[in-house]
Parts: C-alpha cells; sequence; structure tokens
C-alpha cells in the first residue's frame, strides 16, 4: 500500500476533507484532475462564497428537506452552522459574517476560501497531485488501486469528491456514474437542479437585454408546494432562487412540465392589488406605466403588457407558458449521484464496500440556494474523515482539532513540520 487514504476531487469537499485528514495525521493524498484546486468553488456565490446558511441544524435540515434531510441529518447536526463558522475561524483563520442569513467569508471573496484551505495544507506538506485525473478505481484485497493517466496508488482506504456533472470545465464532468459502475456501487440517474428554465423564443419577456431582477416572487407548479425568492430575467431565459429551488423540487419530484405561475406581488392580496392596480390605471392610463408604478423594474412591466397583462389576477398568476430547463452542464447543482442508501449516513461509508467513502454532491444529496450545497460538502466530508480517523460519535467523542499554530515550538516554522507528505513522492515514510 502506498498510504492509508486517497482523496480524489479538490473542490469544497475534498478540500475540506484534506484539511481534517492533515489536521488528524492521516497518511493521506489527495488527487485533482484540474491544474488547480476548487475551480467551482471560486465560481460560488458570484465569486463571493456562500458558505452556508445561518440557522440550527433542524432549520437546515428542514430546508434540504425530504427525501435528503434524514441522510444529511448525522452530519449537519455534527457541523451545524455556527460550527462551521467557528471550524474556518479556528482552523484556517478565515472570518466570516452574515448578509441577509447567509454566510459569506469576511471578504466575500471565493478566492480567500480557497486560498485558506490551500495555506492549511500546504503549512502541513499535505500531497496534492494536479492534473492527475483519476481515471481507473478498483477493489483490492486489501483497499484500493486508483490509476491515473501517469501513476498508480494503492490505497487502504478512497474517499471520492469528485462533484456532479454540471459545470464540466471546472473539474466535475460527471467521473461518480463511471466509478460507481467500476465499484458496484448504485448510482441514481443525473438531472439539473437549481438551473434556469427558457423562456419560449418570442416571448416579449425574452426580449428584454441584460439582466432584470424581481425582488421577491413566488412561483407555483402543479402538484408542488410554492417557492418564493427573486426573479432574474436574463437573455431569455428566467433564473433566481424563486426558479432555481422550483427546478430542484421539480427534478426531485421528476416533473418535466415547468407550466409555472407567477405572483409579481406576493405580500398583497388579490383584492388589495385590485384597488391598487386600478387607481394606477386611473392615473396613468396605460398598463405598461401602471404596472410599473405598482412596483416591478420599468422593463418587464412594459413585457408584461405587451404579453396582455391588465388585470391584478392576471399579476398574481402570471402564466408565461411552456418553460424548459436548461441542460444539466448549466445546473447550479446536480439531482442524482451515488444511491443515498448505499452508504451508512453516520460515516459516509459505503455498506458493500468497506474503506469506500464519498462526500459533497457526487452522493444523491442536495440543498436549496443559500449556502446548502456547500455546507453539505463540507459536513459529509467531516464526517468521513471522522470515521476514517477512527473518531465517529459511535467510537467515542473527537478529540480537539490541532489547530494552525499549535505545532511544538520547536517545529515551528519547521519546513518538515508536516507528518508525512513531504516524503510521499519519494516513499520515504516520515520520522516524528
Ligand atoms: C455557478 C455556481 C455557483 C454556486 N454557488 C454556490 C454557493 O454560493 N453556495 C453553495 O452552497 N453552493 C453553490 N454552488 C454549488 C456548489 O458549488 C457545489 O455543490 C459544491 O462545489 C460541491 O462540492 P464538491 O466538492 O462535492 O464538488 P466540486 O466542487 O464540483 O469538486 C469536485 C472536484 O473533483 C475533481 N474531480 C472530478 N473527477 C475527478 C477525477 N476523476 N480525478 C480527479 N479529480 C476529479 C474536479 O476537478 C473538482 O475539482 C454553486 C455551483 C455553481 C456551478
Amino acid at each position: 500500500m502506498n498510504t492509508d487514504l486517497v482523496i480524489i476531487g479538490a473542490g469544497a469537499a475534498g478540500l475540506f476533507a484534506a484539511c481534517e485528514a492533515a489536521d488528524a495525521g492521516l497518511k493521506a493524498v489527495l488527487l485533482e484532475r484540474r491544474h488547480r484546486a476548487g475551480l467551482k468553488l471560486l465560481m460560488c456565490g458570484n465569486n463571493r462564497c456562500n458558505l452556508s446558511h445561518v440557522g440550527t441544524a433542524d432549520e437546515l435540515l428542514r430546508a434540504y428537506g425530504s427525501p435528503v434531510r434524514d441522510f444529511l441529518a448525522p452530519a449537519i447536526r455534527a457541523l451545524p452552522p455556527s460550527d462551521l463558522q467557528r471550524w474556518f475561524q479556528s482552523r484556517l483563520g478565515l472570518r466570516t459574517k452574515i448578509l441577509g442569513n447567509r454566510i459569506y467569508p469576511y471578504s466575500e471573496k471565493g478566492d480567500d476560501v480557497l486560498h485558506a484551505f490551500l495555506d492549511h495544507l500546504r503549512d502541513r506538506d499535505f500531497p496534492i497531485a494536479y492534473s492527475a485525473p483519476a481515471e481507473e478505481v478498483q477493489r483490492l484485497d486489501d483497499g484500493f488501486l486508483v490509476r491515473t493517466p501517469n501513476f498508480h496508488l494503492e490505497t487502504r482506504s478512497l474517499l471520492l469528491t469528485i462533484g456532479g456533472f454540471s459545470y464540466p470545465r471546472t473539474g466535475s464532468v460527471g467521473d461518480g456514474e463511471r466509478f460507481g459502475k467500476m465499484l458496484g456501487v448504485p448510482f441514481e440517474e443525473a438531472r439539473a437542479g437549481l438551473v434556469g428554465l427558457e423562456l419560449p423564443p418570442r416571448h416579449p419577456l425574452s426580449q428584454l437585454s441584460g439582466s432584470t431582477d424581481v425582488q421577491e416572487v413566488i412561483v407555483t407548479v402543479p402538484s408542488l408546494p410554492p417557492v418564493a425568492g427573486n426573479l432574474l430575467v436574463e437573455n431569455g431565459v428566467l433564473r433566481g432562487a424563486a426558479v432555481f429551488d422550483l427546478t430542484r423540487l421539480a427534478a426531485r419530484h421528476r416533473l418535466d412540465d415547468y407550466s409555472l405561475s407567477i405572483d409579481f406581488f406576493p405580500h398583497e392580496s388579490l383584492p388589495q392589488l385590485e384597488r391598487r392596480l386600478k387607481a394606477m390605471l386611473a392615473r396613468t392610463g396605460s398598463p405598461r406605466t401602471a404596472i410599473n408604478a405598482l412596483g416591478l423594474p420599468p422593463m418587464v412591466a412594459e413585457a408584461l403588457a405587451e404579453d396582455g397583462v391588465a388585470t391584478a389576477g392576471q399579476l398574481k398568476e402570471y402564466r408565461p407558458g411552456k418553460l424548459y430547463p436548461r441542460p444539466l452542464k448549466e445546473a447550479i447543482v446536480t439531482i442524482g449521484g451515488f444511491a443515498r442508501s448505499a452508504f451508512d449516513p453516520e460515516t459516509m461509508e459505503c455498506h458493500q464496500l468497506p474503506g469506500l467513502h464519498a462526500a459533497g454532491e457526487v452522493l444523491d444529496i442536495d440543498g436549496p440556494t443559500g449556502g446548502y450545497n456547500l455546507h453539505a460538502a463540507f459536513a459529509t466530508a467531516q464526517l468521513a474523515i471522522r470515521h476514517l480517523a477512527g473518531r465517529t460519535s459511535r467510537k467515542g467523542a473527537a478529540p480537539e482539532p490541532r489547530r494552525r499554530d499549535d505545532r511544538p515550538a520547536s517545529r515551528q516554522g519547521d519546513p518538515r513540520k508536516s507528518a508525512w507528505g513531504k516524503h510521499f513522492w519519494d516513499g520515504k515514510r516520515p520520522t516524528r
């Protein structure tokens, strides 16, 4: 065996897992397909990186909803948002802040999150191989074989943090499905979640140039609960939290009919809106100006008026026609992945293949917009490493993590400070 643990995929889950593994003193190596780590992490939250969402573990779990909630419960309870904030502060020295219930790095820069992870790993000489796509994974009698184009590794345990299918340029190309076949792990079909909906080509809203934001709407499709959030009209595509969260629910329920209705004034009753619209129409004489005066952006008001909207009822139940989801490669999150039933939610270990663990989006887990997906990646990664380090709650309380500066004074600043990573590639064992 070359090592005790190979982590495949240096995205959110893999980087978090690597930091935990480094701090637990695990003999581990991280492989990454791309020439650098965390490419999707850098895109998160429009480069501001919405790390998590404010709330108790139970509140978060309610937001994930069924069927993901039960599987995620042990991970989220072990790492609720307040503990995640403390983790970033105490382990990585990264301050966080809260903006409208969302948790961001204090600088609001995804770059700083990535650097904090990589600094932590560099300080511990944790081995990371870039441009090292795992092409084949194979079960051995006492572990796993991982092949890349240039080398192979034999490892006692394997942690797959290879993400989903979306934004494949970031390196998440959907290898989970292939690895699932190689290892015999069931894989749930991948679908687009948190994705835009395309308007019919000649729809008045699709003529809008640039991007127009409507602060709060409620969108509804038959047989799903209504979803609230902002609505973004952008190049003929509806986006924003309301649409994204709705598409996640629809994908989970395998719906493909997106005949949705939009309530543009969710905080007003129909009679209230009728009174206001009547007054505005009397004053302005034009539906376009009246709808704009009610509070919708001028371009949206114009498009709605052009589409024949002239009553409060139409504004509270606007039907843009048949919409089509944009492709999976454009989705914020992949619905589907390794079947949850194949993994122990307390340890993230595969029932059939002891030693095989998975964390993050490669699993069939997902959350709404607002930091839930990164949180799930971090929390599942932590649980996996705690188990691998023999520290699950079943086996006893986790020991205090080693913090950034609490190496023995004699070894602080010592380039040979890491347990073993520095000597990984020349095959030498470390001297402790
Ligand atoms: C535009 C965008 C914005 C988003 N914003 C947010 C946000 O603000 N908040 C939030 O919570 N979520 C957000 N998400 C979702 C979030 O980014 C993902 O859910 C999260 O990154 C999943 O983490 P992961 O580590 O499981 O996978 P990834 O981050 O996708 O990482 C997987 C890694 O594995 C590597 N890899 C894949 N296959 C192999 C292989 N065979 N060998 C070696 N390496 C491999 C990939 O190159 C990649 O680096 C956003 C997603 C997108 C696309």
